[in-house]
């Protein structure tokens, strides 16, 4: 469960296990569901973007946020330096 001190987030008033990313399966997913009607939800996100944060914050698992994090393949791809190159040769 998030750090955060609004009084309007949704899990206020929940149960925190449910949040505890390792979990049972439906907890999390009783967690996710909070999340998804959350009114601070992308700031929730954000704070746990910022940090390493351990369990369900603004709808996400800590390896679901370490998979927004990464760069998408393709750009990566694109941004090689032999591919680059070949980008805008065909451009
Ligand atoms: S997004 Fe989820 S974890 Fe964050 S404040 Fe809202 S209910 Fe709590």
């Amino acid at each position: 469960m998030c750090a955060l001190d609004s009084e309007d987030r949704a899990c206020k008033t929940l149960d925190p296990a449910w949040f505890d990313e390792d979990a049972e399966p439906t907890a999390v997913d009783r967690a996710k569901s909070a999340c998804a009607r959350c009114p601070v939800r992308w700031r929730c996100l954000c704070r746990a973007l910022e940090g390493d944060e351990y369990g369900v914050w603004g709808g996400l698992t800590r390896t679901e946020r370490e998979a927004l994090r990464q760069p998408p393949r393709m750009l990566v791809a694109l941004t090689t330096p032999r591919n680059r190159r070949a980008a805008v040769v065909a451009a």
